[in-house]
């Protein structure tokens, strides 16, 4: 097979787009993908990125320093360390090389530091504990380096599971508080990843030799999460583009409501930025401690 673009010998076949791409024009498509959202989000001064040294935010890490610190952007890796014994140690690793590839700065802010719990010590649902803490975590720490924004490695994979996850439980605040700008105490989020399909994101990683961990953790997401990932890959596979449809869909409707549908007041606990009278990390820690349980799945 042939690329549409140039006719040198075709390494991918997109069917959501329904072209053939050779190596040159696939990672051209990945970046043109990225670019875009860069440039929608018209990003200034202190640039964090979540950096947890898998691929997803590899590439994320590695496109935007490629992209942006040329024009003066100071980027700053930030990897949470979710205190998960023979995982993270191992992953560190393998990201510390990616940092020195880039000359990046970088912070470690861990869990056990913050919020004086380790991941490998919570029996019930330790991911959705895990993404709660991490996107507080994210933000303190996106804050104290001043960043005015903070871009995370999420694929079109996850967007779209996220979307479905929460329409499918008609938790319509969530679906307008996923994408949100800038808000007293919260640092505005981008996510350049969020139209590249996640097989693309690790196709895109290995031919550019970025080192990536593959390493998985041992806890995994919740069913829920993956009876979703499922029934979106049969969509995706018998209906190509589903996915980017539920992502640009939702991106329409934030645009519809000017992303101003929430308030946020100070956590009482801890005086992050919240919603309801605590925050939900600290709400989630409360039922923790008190229960090992009664938390919903969220975003990985
Ligand atoms: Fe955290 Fe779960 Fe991811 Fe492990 S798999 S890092 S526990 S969210």
């Amino acid at each position: 097979m042939r690329c549409d673009k140039c006719s040198a010998p075709a390494i991918v076949f997109q069917k959501y787009s329904g072209l053939h791409l050779c190596q040159k024009h696939f990672l051209l498509d990945v970046e043109k993908k990225i670019k875009r959202e860069v440039r929608k989000a018209k990003v200034e001064g202190t640039l964090a990125v979540a950096f947890s040294g898998g691929k997803d935010s590899a590439v994320a890490l590695y496109v935007l320093n490629e992209l942006l610190a040329k024009s003066g952007t100071n980027i700053v890796a930030i990897t949470v360390d979710e205190g998960i014994a023979g995982y993270r140690d191992n992953v560190l690793e393998t990201a510390a090389l990616l940092i020195t590839q880039l000359r990046i700065e970088w912070k470690i802010v861990s869990f056990e530091q913050q919020f004086g719990v380790r991941i490998d010590q919570v029996r019930d649902r330790p991911c959705t504990l895990c993404g709660i803490l991490r996107r507080s975590l994210l933000n303190r720490a996106a804050k104290s380096v001043g960043a005015s924004t903070l871009a995370t490695g999420h694929n079109l994979d996850d967007e779209a599971q996220t979307i479905l996850m929460n329409y499918l439980r008609g938790d319509i605040g969530r679906l307008l508080r996923l994408d949100h700008g800038e808000k007293a105490g919260l640092v505005r989020r981008i996510k350049p990843l969020k139209y590249v399909p996640e097989k693309e994101v690790a196709l895109y990683a290995l031919l550019k030799g970025i080192p990536i961990d593959l390493e998985e953790c041992r806890f995994s997401f919740g069913v829920f999460r993956a009876e979703v990932r499922e029934l979106l890959n049969d969509l995706e596979s018998n209906h190509p583009g589903t996915k980017y449809s539920l992502a640009r869909g939702h991106e329409k409707i934030l645009q519809l409501t000017q992303r101003t549908p929430f308030e946020l007041r100070e956590c009482v606990e801890c005086g992050e930025p919240s919603v309801k009278q605590l925050c939900q990390s600290c709400d989630t820690l409360a039922k923790v401690r008190l229960h090992g349980s009664d938390v919903n799945e969220s975003e990985p």
